[in-house]
């Protein structure tokens, strides 16, 4: 284990390789690269070596450095991209994203489903400056399931453009959000789907439960154009249960019941009524 700063690096020592004062400092950073200076070339050579041998060293080594005061992020890791080398890995944060952006990132990004038409509320996951995902909620899709208090995840979509480092823990968090948001809006279960052949890690990761399979609907239905490839694939249903968390300030919104109540059990019987696409 290295100190914060090296020995070379220490500016009231003269550099091992040049003989001047050590000098090394962050010159210009991209959204996960980053260069820095130094007082010669063989100081340079020796910290990026020594970077890339010991990448929580390089991360205490940047903070150091000053650097998430520099961007204003905080650095969850140093870490190798898998292909060309060391990037910087932010600290997630959910942040705001527009309608028509995030529509746009679904469009573009969302591997087997279309854009929704309209939802409840929305929200962005960023690492650093970089918006690595977005989640969608809003009704159940299944008729049935309305007006019971139940919001449905409809959406959500991580992009794969990155480096995998960047989105680790991305759609646990965006589900996380989700639930939270919900619950302090008074809505008592929020629900989302899988295909039965994604293993929804983020998922459990978030505390959500499968309810039931799905079965997927077949080519024969009705008003379901066939370039529509996604709605006869089986789904896993998943659930968490919220406890409303009303904010001070802010009347509940009552627990939404509205309509006739189908007992729990047979929930899992809509199967083949609707999928959407
Ligand atoms: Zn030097």
């Amino acid at each position: 284990m290295h100190d914060t700063v090296p020995p070379s690096a220490d500016p009231l020592t003269p550099c091992m390789f040049c003989g001047q004062p050590a000098h090394v400092e962050i010159h210009e950073v991209w959204d996960h690269e980053w260069m820095f200076e130094t007082c010669c070339e063989g100081l340079h050579e020796q910290l990026a070596l020594e970077m890339a041998e010991d990448p929580e060293w390089a991360r205490r080594f940047l903070r150091a450095l000053d650097l998430e005061v520099l961007c204003g992020c905080k650095l969850r890791r140093v870490t190798d991209d898998g292909a060309c080398g060391l990037i910087l890995d932010w600290s997630l944060e959910i942040g705001e994203i527009d309608r028509a952006s995030a529509k746009q990132f679904i469009a573009r990004h969302h591997a087997h489903c279309r854009v929704p038409v309209t939802w409840r509320f929305h929200t962005g996951i960023y690492n650093g400056r970089t918006l690595l995902g977005v989640a969608v909620v809003g009704n159940p899709v299944a008729p049935a399931l309305n007006g019971r208090g139940i919001l449905e995840v409809n959406r959500l979509c991580i992009r794969r453009d990155t480096a995998a480092a960047l989105r680790w823990n991305a759609a646990s968090m965006l589900y996380g959000w989700c639930a939270r948001e919900a619950a302090r809006q008074g809505w008592r279960e929020i629900i989302t789907y899988t295909r039965a052949d994604e293993p929804g890690t983020s998922l459990r990761a978030a505390g959500w439960k499968t309810e039931c399979r799905v079965r997927g609907r077949g080519w024969h239905s009705a008003r379901r154009a066939r370039s529509n490839t996604n709605s006869w694939i089986d789904k896993v249903r998943w659930a968490r249960d919220l406890v409303p968390t009303a904010q001070a300030g802010r009347t509940p919104l009552p627990a939404r019941s509205d309509d006739r109540s189908i007992p729990r059990g047979e929930l899992s019987d809509l199967s083949t009524a609707w999928w959407k696409g």
